[in-house]
């Protein structure tokens, strides 16, 4: 029987894997995005064959699925988007209407940092700290655990960082609340900015 599933790939990175350094060194992203990465795809595309996802978008399972198919989609999905954030270059402060509209919420840039930065270092074990629209444009901080997603809330995801041990463990051992802030320089807020639009 001639298969129709969709074949989900890796993202190409718009940086070289060392580029990141020293927030984030070039061993942890070989292994960060050469072999988690891989695996969550690789996982997932051994598991849609046959079923209803093996032609929907990878948001689309993001938002449909449950179990494994669900948290493979949604790490490999999670992962693409978190990649996307980080530059060599990045821009360090966000301006225009997101600038303000942070301003407005959270009272200061560095009252929204502290915040996000102490929401991510308060999860429970495994997850990711995000920050999201709702569909009026007002944001939130949202630490969630495991692979779990705004999308899955109806919410449009901004930024997030990934809390789970092996994004910083090989650089940082136990002090997640340093890897967050280092990871944080990396953030490009010119990105942030275009998916707030
Ligand atoms: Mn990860």
């Amino acid at each position: 029987m001639q298969t129709t599933s969709i074949r989900h790939t890796m993202p190409t990175l718009l940086y070289g894997l060392g580029d990141l350094a020293p927030q984030i060194s070039e061993e942890t992203m070989r292994y960060h995005y050469g072999k988690h990465l891989a695996t969550y795809l690789n996982n997932l595309n051994a598991l849609i064959p046959g079923t209803k996802y093996e032609t929907m978008t990878l948001e689309d399972i993001v938002r449909r699925a449950d179990g494994a198919i669900f948290n493979n989609a949604a790490q490999a999905w999670n992962h693409i988007f978190y990649f996307a954030t980080l530059s060599p270059n990045p821009k360090s402060t966000p301006t225009g209407v997101l600038g303000g509209a942070i301003n407005r919420e959270f009272g200061s840039f560095d009252n929204f940092k502290t915040t996000f930065l102490a929401a991510g270092t308060a999860i429970f074990g495994s997850g990711w700290v995000w920050f999201a629209k709702d569909k009026h444009s007002r944001l939130s901080i949202l630490p969630m655990q495991g692979a779990d997603n705004p999308m899955c809330e109806g919410l449009t995801p901004l930024l997030t960082l990934d809390v789970w041990e092996h994004a910083y463990y090989i650089d940082f051992r136990n002090r997640r609340a340093e890897a967050l802030a280092a990871a944080w320089e990396r953030i490009d807020w010119r990105i942030v900015e275009e998916r707030f639009r």
